[in-house]
């Protein structure tokens, strides 16, 4: 469902991804830990070509999406390949991104409504199902600013998923909320896990990789420095600095 093979991106002087491979399968959950600086957002970037790639290739279903922009060519070819398979993802940032001047119910709508042109009464009864999923059937009616951060984010998830997408990304999901509101971001995420979603999600919440990856997969220095299961990365890793990583963030 996703390739990435040899992937290289630079941000000015910087080697930020130094040959990275990654494959998902259907159905299957990814996390990815790693140090700040290693790679992560700018990875998950490339995989949604937020930001074009230097080298190395990005496939989304059939669609390739990444590849040197030199190639000018395959890239012309590539624009609609990449519009398409940018709407076969859902990103859940850190910061909430809601649309602020809408409530909850509208900012789940609107993507469906405005960018998928579906009908506006199906896309709205569809909203109030999702935003129930998250346990927000309450507050369709309210404003982002009148919602906590952990209310806000499962808005966020419900509005992504409004998308139908075929994978889902989460980059640090809740390391922007407080402590006590962690652990409903956390339960909303699994039950989409469960639901047979496809998701990579970069966290440092080890008690969710270990509960819902199928793969963990550990990176340092833009390169993945060593995959597995959770059982084998977490408890049992190969390298030094996967080790030293998770003695620092248990
Ligand atoms: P964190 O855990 O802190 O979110 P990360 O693993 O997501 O870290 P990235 O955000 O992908 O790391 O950043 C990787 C490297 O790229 C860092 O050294 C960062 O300074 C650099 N970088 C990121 N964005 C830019 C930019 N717009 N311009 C220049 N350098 C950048
Ligand atoms: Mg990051």
């Amino acid at each position: 469902m996703l390739k990435v093979e040899g992937v290289h991106k630079w941000m000015g002087d910087n080697h930020v991804l130094r040959g990275v491979d990654l494959q998902v399968r259907q159905g299957e959950i990814v996390c990815i830990l790693g140090p700040s600086g290693s790679g992560k957002s700018t990875l998950l970037r490339c995989i949604n070509h937020l930001d074009p790639v230097d080298g190395g290739i990005v496939e989304v279903g059939s669609e390739r999406v990444g590849y040197e922009m030199r190639r000018g060519v395959l890239y012309e070819q590539g624009e609609h390949a990449v519009a398409r398979a940018r709407r076969r993802i859902g990103m859940v940032f850190q910061h909430f991104n809601l649309f602020q001047h809408m409530t909850a119910l509208e900012n789940v709508t609107y993507g469906p409504v405005k960018v998928l042109r579906q009908p506006k009464a199906a896309s709205v009864a569809r909203a109030r199902e999702l935003l129930a999923t998250v346990g927000l059937a309450e507050k369709e009616g309210s404003y982002p600013s009148q919602l906590s951060g952990g209310q806000q984010q499962r808005v966020a998830i419900a509005r992504a998923l409004a998308m139908q997408p075929q994978l889902m990304m989460f980059d640090e999901p809740t390391s922007a909320l407080d402590p006590e509101l962690v652990g409903e971001v956390l339960a909303v995420m699994k039950r989409v896990a469960e639901d047979g979603m496809t998701m990579i999600v970069v966290t440092h919440e080890i008690g969710f990789a270990r509960e819902v990856a199928d793969r963990v997969v550990f990176m340092d220095q833009g390169v993945v420095v060593e995959e597995g299961t959770a059982a084998e990365v977490l408890d049992n890793p190969r390298h030094e600095r996967t080790a030293s990583f998770l003695r620092r963030v248990r």
